[in-house]
């Protein structure tokens, strides 16, 4: 048996997952297995990066899921701070730019998996490219950002956007006694909440203490004599700042895979079939924050970069390397967060995705405790639920709430995942007792209270118009 190399681009969660699974179908002896990283770090959780910064994660060790050491045992060779810069597929060769020593060399491959990840947007406006403004993506950023907030006199930070990631970091520097203010463009933090949503987490954002600015777009990074960033401004106010972080989101990291040839989609994202096999080469494979996947009830293409889906998606590109069968079934937009004591979660469509889908809805909002109401420590939840008009069909739902709150999607998404009814959710055998949740689950007075609506609709579509 001829062996093959199979060289991996980006070694974090979508890129390492497949190097693993590959590795436990295949011996070295078959596949050899490169993977590159530009980065210092391999397989580590970019999404533990605010509760480092924030103090509740100790070291940046605790998150690091697999040293490369511990890969070397397993026969894959991890490169750290070396770069893909050039790919030619026909020819199967990575140019690869090393950090350590300045030089360029090739890397032939047979098989290639793509796991460049995202990149944080940051808008072309003056100063935002400045030192002291920071993305958070990589635990090299991390580092910088935990630097920047332990520097002499460091007491004032900005968050420009208010996404999830913007406001975990709200909370991270909250944790760290600094004075924050996060400034959102939208009328309401969340964009992927619906608006009324949105504005509860706005007003529990506030009662935490952050300064909270909405409707309100960045037009400037004030620099110092040093060129680096001391404030940000907006139409209404100039806000001063010893760290600026960005929150705007991020865009899949293609460019190496676009001028290569790899087919990009809609959402600017790489376009795979279901095995995560690239729609324009047979042996090169994406996984994870760098792909486009569909979502399963809109039937919409989406990027969705979640840490969740690279796993995933990487297992899935590794099994398939290995020899093996498996596809990644698309996603239905499930996503939790946590800003201090607030837990906000969704899953399925938001109301203006509905409408985009040509889907027509009844929305209600039910507010309930997450236990007994008599039992110390209930606190409260509210659940959004977005339903098909007529057939039922759950489509979306959103919570926002307290402890015990946020987890509760879970059940929602299998819901969705499954096309059940409001009708079908509301007489879910979900568990009961009083330190757990009220006789009736939040989840199934929504349910119950979602389905009243569709029902009343249904009946005034029949009534018939005086
Ligand atoms: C602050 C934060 C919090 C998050 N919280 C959550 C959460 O709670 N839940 C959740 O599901 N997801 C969360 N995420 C998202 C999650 O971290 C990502 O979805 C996940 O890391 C994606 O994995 P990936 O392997 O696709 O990309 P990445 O983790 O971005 O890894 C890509 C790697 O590729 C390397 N690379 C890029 N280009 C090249 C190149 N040309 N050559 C060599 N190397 C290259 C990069 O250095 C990087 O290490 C969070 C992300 C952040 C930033």
């Amino acid at each position: 048996v001829s062996r093959e190399r199979l060289v991996v681009i980006g070694a974090d969660a979508g890129g390492m997952t497949s190097a693993s699974q590959a590795r436990k179908r295949r011996g070295a002896e078959s596949l050899e297995i490169v993977a590159l990283d530009r980065g210092r770090y391999a397989s580590y959780s970019a999404c533990g990066i605010p509760y480092w910064i924030g103090g509740l994660v100790g070291s940046v060790d605790a998150l690091l899921a697999r040293t490369v050491d511990e890969f070397r045992k397993q026969d894959i060779e991890v490169r750290l701070r070396q770069e893909a810069v050039g790919l030619d597929l026909d020819a199967g060769v990575v140019t690869v730019h090393d950090h350590e020593t300045g030089g360029d060399y090739a890397l032939g491959f047979d098989q290639l998996v793509l796991g460049t990840g995202a990149v944080p947007v940051r808008p072309d406006i003056a100063g935002f490219d400045a030192p002291g403004v920071y993305g958070v993506q990589t635990l090299d950023d991390g580092e910088a950002v935990r630097a920047a907030v332990a520097a002499d006199g460091a007491s004032r930070a900005v968050v420009v956007g208010g996404g999830y990631i913007g406001l975990e970091m709200a909370e991270a520097f909250v944790e760290r006694g600094l004075e924050v203010t996060v400034v959102e463009a939208a009328p309401q933090p969340m964009s992927t909440l619906d608006p009324d949503v949105g504005a509860l987490v706005a007003e529990a954002v506030r009662d935490l203490g952050i300064t909270l600015h909405s409707d309100e777009q960045v037009t400037e990074i004030r620099t110092g004599a040093g060129g680096e960033a001391i404030g940000v401004v907006t139409a209404e106010r100039e806000i001063p700042a010893d760290v600026v972080v960005l929150g705007l989101g991020v865009r899949p990291n293609t460019a190496l895979a676009r001028d290569a040839g790899v087919k990009i989609g809609v959402t600017g994202g790489i376009v795979t079939d279901k095995r995560m096999r690239t729609a324009s080469h047979r042996n090169v494979w994406a996984a994870g924050d760098c792909v486009q996947t569909v979502n399963r009830v809109s039937s919409v293409p989406v990027h969705v970069p979640l840490g969740t889906h690279a796993n995933k998606q990487g297992r899935v590109v590794g099994i398939n390397i290995g020899g093996g069968y498996a596809t990644f079934p698309g996603v239905v937009g499930t996503a939790v967060t946590r800003v201090c004591s607030l837990e906000v979660a969704r899953t399925g469509l938001r109301e203006a995705e509905a409408e985009q889908a040509g889907l027509r809805f009844v929305s209600t909002l039910t507010e309930s405790t997450t236990r007994a109401g008599y039992f110390p420590g209930a606190r409260p939840i509210t659940i959004k639920m977005i339903a098909e008009k007529r057939s039922g069909r759950l489509l979306g739902a959103q919570i926002v709430g307290e402890e015990g709150a946020a987890k509760r999607i879970d059940v929602l998404a299998t819901a969705i995942w499954n096309e059940m009814t409001v009708e079908e959710v509301s007489g879910l055998d979900l568990s009961y007792a009083p330190p757990f949740a009220p006789v009736w689950d939040p989840v199934l007075i929504a349910a119950r209270r979602s389905w009243d609506a569709v029902e009343l609709d249904v009946r005034a579509d029949y009534t018939p118009q005086p």
